[in-house]
């Protein structure tokens, strides 16, 4: 550091894009003049995450602007946890931090955690004071995926906290060694741990556009968030079985009772249906929750590169 003219940066900003031509001015004009208040040289690392629109000309028109721009195009889109690997990767600062796009995470936050960062800590998460602006179906929803994560997992997932953070050089040298291929990125963040403090915000709607998160989607996020860090469910099945069992045999031993000594008793049709049916979804069940992590071993076992990279520019 010091008086040396060399590239070495402070601040990493690592933004993923996908379709954001029409945001993208506004986001850069917002974020630069926040960033250069903290007097420290930084650099914005841009992954182009297979957009369709001219996401990738724009950003190539204001690189001739903002010289800190770097720009990583992807040969298609990869997801956003792909993005944020590929940033995390080619981000050379002593602290990094991913932000969207879309002006949700307010820049702004960015000098309070470059302050908290200067204090010591070495990850400053942003948490959403509050989900007022959502939908109350999408609040109800990531309200019972925090509840259901934080019981099944051995660690906690921070609540209401996005991908929006501030993380010191050795958490980001750490977390780039992780080898999975499917990264649920705030999972392996928060699985990470160090020395962590927190800013509040209040999540602005989407400037312009839309989401690209349907319930879906979300839904299988869940569900891959989920089987990548717990094995709870593979037990699921393991105590539904041990439990139907341990009724069934009762009841056995019942009907065997009644067989011998009242007689045979034809009828018995529908409890013998509503048994063989409800084994029968509670084995197709299993099945299909054992499949879930056939599945990642597959895909982890392939070895397959995490994103593809057409260019760096
Ligand atoms: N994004 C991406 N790849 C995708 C989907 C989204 O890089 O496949 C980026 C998007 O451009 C934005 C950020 O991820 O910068 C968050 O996306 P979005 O605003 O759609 O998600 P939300 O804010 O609704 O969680
Ligand atoms: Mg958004």
């Amino acid at each position: 550091m010091g008086f040396t003219m060399q590239a070495e940066k402070e601040i990493s900003i690592i933004v993923p894009f996908y379709n954001e031509s029409e945001s993208m001015s506004l986001f850069f004009e917002t974020i630069i003049p926040i960033v250069e208040l903290t007097k420290l040289t930084f650099e914005i690392v841009c992954i182009n995450d297979g957009s369709k629109d001219d996401t990738l000309e724009q950003l190539k028109i204001l690189k001739t602007t903002y010289p800190q721009i770097k720009i990583i195009d992807f040969s298609r889109n990869f997801g956003k946890d792909a993005a944020l690997t590929a940033g995390l990767d080619f981000a050379e600062g002593k602290c990094v931090i991913p932000i969207d796009s879309d002006l949700q995470d307010p820049p702004e936050l960015i000098l309070d955690m470059i302050k908290k960062w200067k204090e010591g800590f070495d990850v400053v998460l942003a948490r959403r004071a509050d989900r007022s602006e959502d939908t109350i179906v999408k609040r109800i929803t990531a309200g019972l995926f925090y509840k259901v994560y934080n019981i099944v997992s051995d660690f906690k997932l921070p609540e209401n906290v996005g991908d929006f953070r501030l993380m010191d050089r050795k958490v980001v040298d750490i977390i780039k060694e992780f080898p999975e291929r499917k990264r649920f990125m705030k999972g392996i963040f928060a699985f990470a741990g160090f020395k962590t403090s927190t800013v509040e915000y209040k999540r602005p709607e989407r400037n312009r556009g839309t989401t690209k998160w349907s319930y879906w989607k979300l839904w299988n996020y869940a569900i891959d968030g989920i089987t990548s860090f717990s094995t709870f469910p593979l037990k699921i099945s393991t105590y539904l079985g041990l439990f139907v069992t341990v009724l069934t045999f009762t009841r056995g031993l019942w009907i065997l009772f009644k067989t011998i000594f009242l007689g045979i008793d034809v009828p018995g049709y529908a409890s013998l249906s509503i048994a063989m049916l409800f084994l029968g979804g509670i084995q197709l069940m299993s099945l299909g929750i054992i499949g879930e992590y056939i599945g990642r071993i597959y895909v982890e076992s392939k070895r397959r590169p995490i994103y593809i990279i057409k260019e760096i520019i």
